[in-house]
């Protein structure tokens, strides 16, 4: 929607010097209104108004010509394990979708729905942040709020950092559901302190953040959460326009004995419909059947709305968009397009290796070296954090956007992804699942059991010297 300003400015574009509050001829305002590419339309005129529209009034019929409503947020919940994800997610499905719905048998589609008076929300129902990650490295937004649970009686760990790096880097707004308030070993205080150690400020404290303490297993504050939810998702204003051909993200997909491809749409701009021809990456195909949360064949498909579908071919990766198209020709197309375009991606990959690294240098592709570090004790970890900050001081930055212990995991290959890194696995391992996926992104893994080795050749390749390795 147009801000104050743009109407303003539009208005003198016509030689009208309006402020605020002015009054101008309809016939102006709505020139204005088309420049900034909106349907007026004199319906918005109210009787007091025959002498014309205030810019404000103006700035009100355009925000609502513009098609977009406001939509259910889309929320994900994360934090460390065994701090009760699951379980919260269980008991926010139990007491909002089945008691609603007759019959409301859930099915585990990735996502799910429920109603908090009368308003919608829509949860991620893949707990941990694997999934989270993976749909970011691919360049998808996908939720709009990120609850951040904490147990009362274990405070922020290593996994609840990650998660609120992870939803600070995506600058979704977080809520703290501090958990298992019902433990005799709850320590709320400690928690809120280290809060605030790690910059993250509660209300209680005088910052913004909100926390809420909840227990999952006893049912406790989950409707105070749900009210947070919604209250935050109104701050936020989060709109789409319903009206447009669908796009969408794919957030679960798997292949069915009887059905065959099904995956799991959540629907971000427009309505998604029966009959819809669509293009998924490098796939083509149409809405053969939809299905919501409750496994109920449903015809159309609003924003924020989970559902999975039928009509691919093949099963798409999560975090491929899906697109309406205007018809099948025009989906096969896109797909071949895809197909393509991904073929060039992978003979020219965007990822940082230390091999082609100084001539990415060269060709200003890239301006520091990120790297993720994985060590087997703290010990080696600092003494190489401190190694790294010192070289390549002239030529480039080194920037350790993680660091940690154990072996290289799922999590470390995917944020290297998303921020094009190397990986230093310091006298540690990868783990099998992070390989694949590692050789699938083209992220270079470093394997290293001296230090000076691993200083000398950071160094070699800043310089272009380093011998190739094969
Ligand atoms: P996740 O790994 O974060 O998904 O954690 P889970 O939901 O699997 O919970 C881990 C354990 O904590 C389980 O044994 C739960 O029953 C228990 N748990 C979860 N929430 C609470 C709670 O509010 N109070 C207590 N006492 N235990 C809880």
């Amino acid at each position: 929607h147009a801000t104050p300003n743009e109407i303003i400015r539009g208005l003198i574009k016509h030689s009208v010097f309006a402020s605020i509050n002015q009054v101008v001829d309809y016939d102006k305002a709505a020139l204005v209104a088309i420049d900034l590419g909106f349907t007026p339309s004199p319906s918005t005129v109210t009787a007091n108004s025959s002498q014309g529209l205030s810019a404000s009034e103006a700035m009100m019929a355009a925000h609502h010509d513009d098609q977009t409503v406001i939509i259910p947020p889309v929320v994900t919940i994360m934090g460390h394990v065994d701090h009760g994800k699951t379980t919260l997610l269980d008991v926010i499905r139990k007491t909002k979708v089945a008691a609603g719905e007759v019959g409301g048998i859930t099915q585990h589609i990735g996502a799910y729905q429920v109603e908090v008076n009368g308003k919608k929300i829509t949860f991620l129902d893949t707990p941990g942040h694997e999934a989270f990650t993976a749909m970011r490295a691919r360049g998808a937004q996908v939720a709009h709020i990120a609850i951040i649970v904490i147990a009362a009686d274990d405070g922020i760990m290593p996994q609840t950092r990650e998660a609120i790096d992870h939803a600070r880097a995506a600058k979704m707004p977080i809520i703290i559901a501090l958990n298992k308030i019902d433990r005799p070993n709850a320590n709320p205080d400690r928690v809120k302190q280290q809060l605030a150690e790690i910059g993250i400020m509660i209300e209680e404290y005088g910052g913004e953040t909100i926390l809420v303490p909840v227990s999952a297993r006893q049912g406790i504050g989950i409707d105070d959460l749900l009210d947070y939810i919604l209250l935050v998702a109104e701050l936020q204003d989060i709109r789409a326009n319903p009206n447009l051909p669908a796009t969408g993200v794919i957030i679960e997909a798997r292949l069915e004995k009887n059905s065959g491809a099904m995956a799991t749409v959540l629907v971000q701009q427009g309505t998604l419909k029966m009959g819809d021809s669509i293009v998924v990456g490098p796939l083509a195909g149409k809405v053969r059947a939809m299905f919501n949360d409750r496994g109920k064949r449903i015809q159309k498909a609003p924003p924020s709305t989970p559902v999975s579908i039928m009509g691919l071919s093949e099963v798409p990766q999560t975090g491929d968009r899906l697109e309406v198209t205007s018809d099948e020709r025009a989906a096969r197309l896109r797909a071949q397009q895809e197909v393509e375009k991904r073929r060039n991606e992978s003979a020219a990959p965007g990822q940082v290796s230390l091999d082609t690294l100084y001539m990415q240098m060269q060709e200003g592709k890239v301006k520091e070296l990120n790297v993720v570090l994985k060590c087997d004790v703290q010990g080696s970890a600092e003494a190489i954090k401190n190694s790294l900050t010192k070289v390549g001081e002239e030529n480039l930055k080194v920037r350790l956007i993680r660091e940690g212990i154990g072996n290289v995991s799922e999590t470390d290959v995917y944020l290297a992804a998303a921020s094009g890194a190397i990986i230093i696995a310091f006298n540690v391992k990868t783990d099998g699942a992070a390989l694949r996926e590692a050789q699938k992104e083209g992220i270079d893994i470093r394997y290293y059991e001296v230090i000076y080795q691993l200083i000398d050749d950071i160094q070699a390749a800043l310089n272009g010297l380093l011998e190739p390795s094969y």
